[in-house]
């Protein structure tokens, strides 16, 4: 086993483009570079609050002690040799408008390492000081938030759904100030960092930025290191090789939206700078998981008025953010404009094509076909949002609990209300008894075994999710001096498709008094 300080620090890609050396303090507008050189801002007392085992053995590291230089590097105290440490200036729309420039005012990269097969890999300090992209914050992150990024990506990854990682979140010892609802009542808070990893953090606004400033050659640079860095497939001998780039970013996205459509997550902050280039989950803020299944949902209390970034929305906001960044790379390429627009025509037919396939196995089906199964399909949605069902648990209990028996009796399963938050009225129990009704004759047609159904629901519906309010029992444990329960929910959270005994409380519906807490069911982007 070893330690951040044997692993060997490069920074190869960073070198490919000019960067800003200056080193000038207070936040600036930044042309003509990637990014700006600038090192973490050295904290009090660092303390490690959580580390991801099953993401450090790739790399052999072993957990950092409070007196080791792994841990001064993880809390930006130290920097190694070999590293680079670096904050990308990037652009994007927020909430629908161009913001002109954002960059990492908060994170900051210290360099690329390679995992023990050899793959790179960008560390990333988050919460570690000013940057000149901090515009009027203080480059500092809370715990809260820290835990909340660290225990979402690090259980995303387990539950299949392309993500960035996170190795650790350290407490800093340092106060932050905070106003968490904007109203006027800011508080100190616990300040932490958590390092993040992944093989590039590119973000559309990346390029929208070098577009917007006419900024031509660096745009250049950037879509030609990108492609051949990170999309290998790419043929190098195609005449629209930027095209098919793009239709391969426009397929992740769509996967991607697909892939929290499937376990119920709400990103909450989908600004075109908070979009991976690699079609990864990314900045994790004031996201939050569905408890009962409601597609107009919003974590954000910030996008509360519009809900622009609200459950049901996340796939036609997937094909805006696209469409801004196919804007941007045509400023490069003009003349493929009707292969990028041939791309963005097919996002629909592409997401519907993942979504129904995750939607067949999440139901149990071999395939489901938007018109013939239209009403098994549409009526589930509106049922699932009237009783207020939870969503984890409802497609973990149909599951075990559903029989075509049932159905032919015309008998509801024993476990449908015990899943609901809704009373269940006689207008929706005729409801549910017709849609189980469909259901079980489309099971039926397909003539499959109980146990293949069981086996292919159970391995896209998830039995242990992040529930907002299990995170936010961690945190508030974690805010008083007791870290073991982060690590505890972690551990839950690395087999969210497998039963086990004594975990019950993980997977139970949210209780009531969660229901309307801050940190439960809603949040600001204030971290
Ligand atoms: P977000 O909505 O969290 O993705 O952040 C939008 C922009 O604000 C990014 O450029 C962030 O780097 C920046 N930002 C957010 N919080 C802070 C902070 N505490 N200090 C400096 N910059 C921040
Ligand atoms: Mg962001």
């Amino acid at each position: 086993m070893s330690d951040l300080e044997t692993l060997s620090w490069g920074h190869g890609f960073f070198d490919r483009f000019p960067l800003d050396e200056s080193r000038a303090p207070g936040s600036r507008q930044v042309s003509g570079a990637f990014g700006s050189l600038v090192d973490p801002t050295p904290v009090a007392r660092p303390s490690l609050v959580g580390w991801s085992q099953s993401f450090s053995k790739h790399f052999g590291l072993s957990r950092p002690d409070d007196a080791s230089v792994g841990l001064r590097v993880l809390a930006g105290n130290q920097v190694l040799p070999g590293m680079k440490p670096l904050a990308a200036c990037y652009g994007g729309h927020q909430f629908g408008h161009w913001a002109g420039q954002l960059g990492d005012g908060r994170a900051i990269s210290l360099g690329e390492a390679p995992d023990l097969k050899g793959n790179l890999w960008e560390f990333q300090l988050k919460g570690a000081g000013p940057t000149p992209y901090s515009r009027r914050a203080d480059g500092r992150a809370v715990l809260r938030s820290s835990i909340r990024e660290f225990i979402c990506s690090e259980a995303m990854f387990h539950l299949g759904v392309p993500t960035t990682r996170a190795l650790s979140v350290v407490s800093t010892g340092e106060p932050v100030v905070r106003d968490m609802f904007y109203d006027g009542h800011p508080k100190e808070e616990p300040g932490a960092i958590v390092c993040r990893v992944s093989p590039s953090f590119l973000r559309f606004g990346n390029f929208q930025i070098f577009a917007a400033r006419g900024e031509t050659q660096l745009l250049r640079t950037l879509v030609d290191e990108t492609m051949n860095r990170f999309f290998p497939e790419l043929s190098t001998e195609s005449p629209a090789r930027e095209a098919e780039w793009f239709r391969i970013i426009c397929e992740r996205t769509a996967v991607l939206m697909g892939e929290w459509m499937r376990v119920g997550f709400v990103h909450g902050v989908m600004n075109t700078d908070n979009m991976s280039i690699l079609g990864l989950t990314i900045d994790y803020g004031p996201y939050g998981w569905l408890d009962d299944y409601d597609p107009s949902w919003t974590p954000n209390t910030t996008d509360l008025p519009g809900r622009r970034y609200c459950y049901g929305r996340q796939p036609a906001i997937g094909l805006w953010n696209l469409t801004r960044l196919a804007e941007a790379l045509l400023t490069l390429v003009p003349e493929q404009k009707d292969l990028f627009e041939e791309s963005l025509a097919s996002f629909q037919g592409v997401f519907q094509k993942v979504f129904l396939r995750s939607q067949a196995q999440k139901l149990g089906l071999k395939e489901l076909d938007l018109e013939r199964d239209e009403f098994l399909i549409v009526e589930l949605d509106r049922l699932l949002t009237e009783s207020q069902a939870d969503m984890t648990l409802f497609y973990r209990e149909l599951a075990t609990g559903f029989s075509i028996e049932t159905a032919e009796r015309s008998a509801l399963p024993d476990f449908l209300p015990e899943v609901f938050y809704a009373g269940l009225t006689a207008d929706l129990t005729a409801a549910w008894t017709r849609w189980f009704q469909v259901y079980a004759d489309r099971l039926r047609s397909e003539g499959q075994s109980p146990e293949n159904r069981l086996e292919m629901m159970n391995a896209v519906n998830p039995l242990y999710v992040p529930r907002n309010y299990l995170v936010q029992e961690a945190i508030e444990s974690a805010e008083v001096g007791d870290f073991s329960k982060v690590e505890e929910l972690l551990a839950v959270l690395e087999s969210p498709y497998v039963f086990r005994e004594n975990r019950e409380s993980y997977a139970k519906k949210r209780p009531d008094w969660a229901r309307s807490k801050p940190g439960c069911s809603t949040l600001s982007c204030s971290s």
